[in-house]
């Protein structure tokens, strides 16, 4: 951009920026950068045509304001002279006569008022020129900045081709230093934004929108103002320029294509298109004229606060027109022209190439698999991105503009998988609480059975003894006796009880040794009392049999396993052990055709004292002893079961997984 301050013409207001695209769908060039989430106009890449800042719903984009700027210049000695664009009908349509407007701008306190249109009339001369003697070459009007930036910018080699005129704003200013002086500050007062970077013949430039906040600043408004007529010179059709196709009509140019080889596009999708059919034309002899403008004509700019219609705006201006020229006084307009036909209106335009090198195709591909487009049919090209095409995205990630997020697809799919992440990882911590909570509980009920235990052994051992030595007093038949035996029975019998307890509470270490577990299993069997109405059998599918193992703790594994097994199979059955292995574990299940176990009964098998046995007959201390000994194995256990008939065969199986080497714990 040629803007002498290298100022920022349109920015981000970050706070306000909702990430929606739509600045990037808009911008017809790409300038904005989407980076951690947030757009960023990129200044060296911007044309100012301020199409962002219309669409941004959200007010996120803004230009560079310099209606300070222009404040400052009015408190100088030698006032500024404004010069106003002719789309002005467009915007001030609440003040009916041109003159209160002129009014109010002089009220500001500028020096002189005049139009641009004017400029437009002496430009439109050199066009009609152009097209007059052209050699058939072609050539692209270079009236309206965006267009000149976005040639410069992006299509350099056509530089050349575009019309070495200065714009109606530029003109203008030169025929205003000549009329009141070469030193002239000069204010541009129009629709647009690129007009601020466009010349530093031009001092300052501010929008209708800019003007009308000083007028409010200060208090200006049409009826407190003294009517007043433009400063010459006048101008004569010019003002008819703003609308599309304005410039021909100024100049009298006809569009007609069997005569004149004319291509008037504008807004942003129709002008690109013109300049990439333009660049297509083969033959340099073969190429149009084009005449370009960036907005659907300037009284469509963004520098405009009117929420009218084009049509009316269009209307707006031609109004103002048709009056005016109904009594112009066309001879001293004549001879204003001929009175500045010696200003130079010349323009050169440089070459300010801005173009990003394109990828190369693997490049491409990559990122487009990065982004979850493998083959043609991944490749949605929905625009959510802002992009056309699934391909360009890709090329704008690798240019840095872009991010893979921006892919609403792909987020979609990202959000999905982290959902069902989430989902699986609040499953393992459902679990894993439930098993904190169980081992809580075992340590807990461990250390007081610890405690009680250790109190009891010692009186208990004394009942015995006492009981045994008063037995042995006794004659036999004596009714004594056998009370006496009850008591030895019942100490006895709380001898096991305590005895379970200190199992159960057991500190947390295994004694390891390498062990054959099938002839382990085999020989647990003789702890148990089997009624021969139970079966046994065992499955072995082990490829190597041996793991480290507390033999004496795994001992009472099985047997309390096979004895529970046996116990829910009180009118017979079958008792499968099964054996399996993997490189890192052995598996032992133990399954019964039993009872089962209720689905209420579940949730407390594991809690110690929990029994459905008669008294006398369960502790309830075999199953938490069980999981005790397995954790301390870093083994895991599950329980399967169905004790409902309806369901198919009633039973149980118990899966110990054991870690073979019981380094890390098991391995799923
Ligand atoms: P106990 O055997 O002393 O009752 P356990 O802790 O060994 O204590 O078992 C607790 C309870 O779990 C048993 O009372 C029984 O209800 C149930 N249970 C355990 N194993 C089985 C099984 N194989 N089949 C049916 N129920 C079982
Ligand atoms: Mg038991």
């Amino acid at each position: 951009m040629s803007h002498s301050k290298h100022q920022q013409l349109v920015y981000t207001v970050k706070d306000r920026c909702r990430v929606c695209y739509t600045c990037v769908r808009e911008c017809p060039v790409k300038a904005i950068r989407i980076i951690n989430g947030q757009a960023e106009v990129i200044n060296e890449r911007c044309i100012g045509c301020g199409n962002c800042t219309i669409v941004c719903s959200q007010g996120a984009k803004v230009y560079l304001r310099s209606d300070d700027a222009v404040d400052h210049l009015l408190m100088e000695i030698q006032k500024p002279i404004a010069i106003v664009a002719p789309s002005f009908p467009a915007e001030f349509t609440e003040i009916k006569d041109h003159k209160n407007l002129v009014g109010m701008i002089r009220a500001l306190g500028f020096r002189h008022v005049c139009e641009v249109a004017f400029g437009a009339d002496m430009v439109a001369r050199e066009y009609k020129k152009i097209h007059e003697n052209d050699p058939g070459e072609g050539s692209i009007s270079s009236d309206c900045p965006a267009i000149a930036f976005y040639i410069q910018h992006y299509h350099p080699h056509l530089v050349k081709f575009m019309a070495p005129i200065a714009s109606p704003m530029v003109a203008m200013a030169r025929i205003v230093r000549k009329k009141y002086g070469k030193n002239s500050t000069i204010v541009f007062i129009g629709p647009c934004i690129a007009k601020k970077a466009e010349s530093d013949e031009i001092d300052e430039s501010i929008t209708f929108s800019e003007l009308r906040d000083m007028y409010s600043a200060k208090g200006i408004s049409p009826d407190k103002v003294m009517p007043s007529e433009f400063d010459p010179p006048a101008a004569g059709k010019g003002s008819i320029f703003p609308v599309s196709r304005g410039l021909l009509q100024t100049a009298n140019i006809s569009e007609d294509i069997l005569t004149e080889n004319v291509i008037v596009a504008s807004g942003r999708i129709n002008f690109r298109e013109a300049v990439r059919e333009f660049e297509n034309e083969k033959n340099d002899h073969d190429k149009h004229h084009l005449e370009l403008l960036c907005c659907r004509g300037c009284i469509m700019g963004p520098g405009m606060t009117q929420k009218a219609s084009r049509y009316n705006r269009r209307m707006s201006v031609s109004q103002f027109v048709r009056k005016k020229l109904e009594n112009f006084d066309f001879e001293a307009w004549e001879e204003a022209i001929e009175e500045f036909s010696t200003v130079d209106l010349t323009q050169n335009h440089d070459v300010k190439d801005r173009r990003i090198p394109t990828p190369g195709n693997g490049e491409i591909n990559k990122v487009l698999q990065a982004i979850g487009k493998f083959e043609h049919k991944d490749h949605l090209n929905c625009g959510a991105c802002g992009y056309d095409t699934c391909r360009d995205h890709a090329i704008a990630i690798i240019q840095g503009l872009a991010e893979n997020e921006m892919c609403l697809p792909y987020s979609i799919e990202k959000l999905h998988q982290s959902v069902m992440e989430l989902n699986e990882s609040n499953l393992k911590l459902a679990t894993a609480q439930q098993a904190l909570r169980q081992s809580e509980k075992l340590a807990s009920m461990g250390q007081l059975s610890a405690g009680i235990a250790h109190e009891l052994n010692n009186p208990l051992g004394v009942i015995t003894m006492y009981s045994n030595i008063l037995k042995e007093e006794i004659a036999e038949g004596d009714p004594i006796h056998q009370d006496l035996n009850l008591i030895v029975e019942q100490a006895a019998r709380c001898k096991k009880i305590v005895g379970g307890l200190l199992n159960f509470a057991r500190k947390n270490q295994v004694n390891l040794s390498p062990t054959n577990i099938i002839d382990f299993i085999k020989s647990s069997f003789s702890t148990i009392l089997k009624p021969a109405n139970i079966e046994i059998i065992i499955e072995q599918n082990i490829q190597n049999p041996v793991a480290q193992i507390d033999t004496d703790q795994m001992m009472q594994v099985l047997s309390n396993l096979e004895k529970n097994a046996v116990e829910a199979m009180p009118d017979g059955g079958k008792l499968t052990i099964s054996l399996s292995d993997s490189p890192e574990n052995i598996t032992i299940e133990i399954v019964d055709t039993g009872t089962g176990i209720s689905n209420e009964n579940m949730e407390h098998v594991f809690t110690p004292f929990f029994t459905t046995k008669e008294t006398g007959k369960g502790t309830g201390l075999g199953l938490p002893l069980v999981y005790g000994i397995v954790k301390m194995h870093k083994g895991k256990i599950d329980l399967k079961t169905n004790a409902d008939p309806s369901q198919g065969s009633t039973g149980t199986s118990f899966i110990l997984t054991l870690p073979r080497n019981n380094g890390s714990g098991f391995r799923e």
